[in-house]
């Protein structure tokens, strides 16, 4: 560390970047492994009619525990995979492992999985999406892709060419995290898009807060504005689920109506939701 040090004997590299830089390496390597291995799982968490409580569908979530370095959170080792381009053969394992479950559960409510921007503007985006969807017998209506905003602009042009082409079989289209940093008014303007995920952030006090209900009732207007379905991210209450259900919000997803879980603990839920001879 001291050889380090600046002109007038300053440190600028404080001690935690360089363990940080190498947990970093380390999360690549193994997650590498994992990959080659198959040793990484989805969680399905269902998403939920507001009004009816009925399935709507469920987003699928990276789950990894590595022999090393334990249960590894997505919002740790996605990042470092969109940093090293692991998250390319990543995104494809994601893709087709949830389109290979929805099939098998001949589920007839949409999975809907996330996509960094980086694997929406790679040129053969659409090709690894439909000749996922064929390999399993499945429909554009099957698939939910969910995105965040983290791209070029140069890069926008060719991810929006791409989603329209995809939205025309039937995949819908979702902007996620909407209301933080992540996503923005711009994207909608950019992108093509069917509906707008609010973010946890922005409902945790619609309970309590009349100031932040007049901010969701301004969002909800919005969407309905511009056509779009919306679902509020991270319910965890009854009362926000009520304050919600009042305000006419669409959807939900979150710990109250479901946390994510393996395949296994849906087998109840999706009955009403599978295909006649699967049930
Ligand atoms: P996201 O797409 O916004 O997913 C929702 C996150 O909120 C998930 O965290 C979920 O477990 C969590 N959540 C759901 N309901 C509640 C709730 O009521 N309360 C709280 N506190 N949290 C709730 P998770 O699974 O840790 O994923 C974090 C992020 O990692 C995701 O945010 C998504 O951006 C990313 N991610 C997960 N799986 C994938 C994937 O397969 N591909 C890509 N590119 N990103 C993924
Ligand atoms: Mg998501
Ligand atoms: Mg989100
Ligand atoms: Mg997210």
């Amino acid at each position: 560390q001291a050889k380090r040090a600046g002109k007038n004997g300053i440190e600028f590299f404080a001690p935690n970047l360089d363990v940080a830089a190498h947990s970093q390496m380390h999360i690549e390597v193994r997650l590498r492994r994992a990959l080659q291995e198959n040793l990484m799982h989805l969680h399905y968490q269902p998403q939920v009619d507001v009004q009816t409580g009925e399935l709507l569908g469920f987003e699928a979530l990276l789950r990894w525990t590595d022999a090393h370095l334990g249960t590894v959170p997505p919002g740790r080792f996605i990042p470092v995979a969109e940093e090293t381009g692991l998250i390319v053969p990543l995104g494809r394992w994601v893709l087709n492992e949830a389109c290979r479950q929805v099939a098998e559960w001949g589920l007839t409510v949409p999975v809907a999985v996330n996509v960094s921007a980086l694997e929406v503007a790679r040129e053969d985006f659409v090709e690894t999406v439909t000749g996922t969807l064929a390999r399993h017998g499945l429909s554009g209506g099957n698939l939910k892709l969910e995105l965040t905003e983290r791209l070029a602009v140069r890069d926008l042009h060719r991810a929006a060419r791409h989603l329209s082409q995809l939205r025309a079989l039937g995949i819908q289209l979702s902007l996620d995290d909407f209301g933080t940093g992540q996503s923005s008014v711009s994207t909608l303007l950019q992108l093509p898009m069917d509906e707008l995920k609010l973010d946890r952030s922005l409902i945790m006090g619609v309970a309590d807060s009349p100031a932040d209900q007049r901010v969701v009732g301004a969002l909800l207007g919005l969407a309905r504005g511009l056509n779009l379905n919306v679902i509020v991210e991270g319910v965890e209450t009854e009362e926000q689920y009520r304050v919600l259900r009042d305000m006419n919000c669409g959807a939900v997803q979150g710990y109250l109506t479901g946390r994510p879980g393996p395949p296994d603990v849906w087998a109840e839920r999706i009955r009403p939701h599978q295909k006649p001879g699967l049930r």
